[in-house]
């Protein structure tokens, strides 16, 4: 049996020269691309946002995914890196790189470089202070500081014009400032990137020469003479263009592009929101104050509705309870005051005739063989007869103290309040003789209906038991009965 040892070095051997050979035959593209055959280093300005410039070590911008889509078309690897662009310019003439990514032709550069198929439209303009109106074209630049960028298209033109004072641009927020507070007159650049900065600055007090100084289109150049790169680099501008691919990355960057939006801008944009946050809760609050409003006036109506209706209840309650105290007084049958009446109005009378030394008089009636007359004419004939009766005592006394009330059976009382013992017998006689001359038969007695009736009157006094007074009528009527009847005793 052979060594495992000696088996498996074998194998690893034979594992080796196999991936040797693999790589050797299919060389991996990663490797190659590193700055070798299949890579084309471009070199771009890392202070040119949006179109090309650095973001924390990465290169970015439209123009650098321009470059990359041409790239991706050719099949090449386009590496593209970001630095000052003087630098750039002469790392490229130092052999460092193949070429240089979004640049603009002139006379000068087109001695050095061979330009690719146009890039990206540049619209140079000029912005100055908002209140300037003496800068309209680049000949108005003449005799004022104007700020480029070093090795610059801008830069490049401005110096055709050698009266401009040229100011070289090393950070741009800090040159919007100074051409916000006139340290400048004014600033040449793309007007997209300008827009971009003095945005993203965010420095008031600025505007843009509308119309631009020049209109220019970017390119790729290339060392003269480079025809090889450049007619790659052609192919596939060539190639996304028709196919489409610039316009998406336009489209994508487009809607990127933040379009002078300076400090007055955010400051009319932050009045406008307070205005209408102010707005929306005024009205919020006014739409509350209406409901809390409608809502109360609701609530005082319903109360002032069920007020009104405890009210009328109150009053038909009031009314009944005086309708049944009215009851309560009144006899059913003879309609006239009952004996609950009668001690009541007694009661007042004695005190009142007691304070103003007043005399106060009683009649007692009793109707005589009544029992008689029902047993004779029946119960019915009986309350016909109390009826009359009744009526006739009641129709009898006319003074507004008197009073008339049904005191028990057939017994009635008469009260005549400041009335002596004589006023009060002239009114019993009365009333007997009316009853008399009714003529009511009461055929078993071989008689007429007739009454007897008892008078007493007194002058009350604080010793005196009010009683006393009704005892004492009692007493003349059973003596008016004892007297033979239809009789008045005093
Ligand atoms: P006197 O002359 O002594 O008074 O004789 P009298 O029959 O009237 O005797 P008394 O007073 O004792 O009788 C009262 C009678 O009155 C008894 C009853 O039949 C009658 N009476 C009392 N109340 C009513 C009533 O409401 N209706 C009728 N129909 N009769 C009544
Ligand atoms: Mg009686
Ligand atoms: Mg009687």
């Amino acid at each position: 049996m052979k060594p495992i040892n000696s088996i498996s070095r074998k194998k690893i051997v034979i594992i080796i020269a196999f991936f040797i050979l693999f790589f050797l035959l299919f060389p991996y593209n990663g490797w190659a691309r590193n700055n070798g055959p299949n890579t084309i280093v471009l070199l771009g300005n890392k202070d040119l946002a949006p179109i090309v410039y650095d973001d924390k070590g990465k290169s970015k911008g439209v123009a650098v995914d321009i470059a990359k889509a041409i790239g991706d078309k050719i099949d090449y690897e386009i590496k593209i890196l970001t630095t000052n662009w003087e630098q750039a310019q002469r790392m490229i003439l130092n052999g460092e790189a193949d070429g240089l990514l979004q640049i603009n032709p002139n006379p000068e550069r087109d001695k050095i470089y061979d330009f690719s198929s146009p890039l990206l439209k540049s619209e140079f303009s000029i912005f100055v202070q908002s209140d300037n109106l003496t800068i309209n074209n680049i000949d108005d630049l003449r005799g004022k500081k104007v700020g480029v960028e070093a090795g610059g298209y801008p830069n490049k033109l401005l110096e055709g014009y050698g009266e401009v004072d040229i100011v070289l641009i090393n950070d741009w927020k800090t040159s919007f400032k100074e051409l916000s507070s006139g340290n400048l007159d004014g600033i040449l650049v793309d007007r997209w990137i300008g827009e971009y900065q003095l945005a993203n600055s965010r420095i008031k007090g600025i505007k843009i020469v509308e119309t631009p100084i020049e209109t220019q289109y970017s390119r790729i150049a290339v060392p003269k003479g480079d025809d090889q790169t450049l007619s790659l680099i052609n192919s596939g501008l060539k190639e996304i263009t028709e196919d489409g691919t610039i316009d998406k990355i336009m489209k994508q960057w487009q809607s990127k592009r933040v379009v002078y939006i300076t400090e007055d801008y955010y400051y009319t944009f932050f009045l406008r929101s307070v205005i209408l946050i102010l707005l929306s809760v005024t009205l919020i609050i006014l739409f509350l104050l209406l409901r809390y409003q409608r809502l109360s006036k609701r609530l005082e109506d319903s109360v002032k509705e069920r007020t009104e209706e405890l009210r009328y209840t109150n009053e038909m309650l009031k009314a009944a309870n005086i309708k049944l105290e009215e009851m309560s007084m009144m006899d059913g049958l003879t309609s006239i005051k009952n004996r609950r009446a009668f001690d009541i109005a007694y009661s007042k009378a004695w005190k009142v005739s007691l304070r103003e030394g007043l005399p106060l008089s009683l009649i007692m009636i009793d109707i005589d063989h009544f029992k008689i007359f029902n047993d004779t004419y029946g119960h019915l004939a009986g309350d016909q007869a109390l009826i009359k009766i009744a009526e006739i005592i009641k129709g009898g006394i006319k003074r507004p103290g008197d009073f008339t009330a049904r005191y028990g059976g057939e017994e009635f009382v008469v009260m005549l309040m400041n009335t002596t013992s004589e006023g009060a017998t002239i009114v019993a006689e009365k009333i007997r003789k009316t009853i008399e001359d009714l003529r009511m038969k009461n055929e078993e007695i071989n008689s007429n209906l007739t009454i007897s009736l008892g008078v007493a009157s007194i002058v009350p006094s604080d010793k005196m038991d009010s009683n006393k007074l009704i005892e004492v009528a009692d007493k003349a009527l059973y003596k008016a009965k004892k007297e033979g009847r239809n009789k008045v005793i005093v």
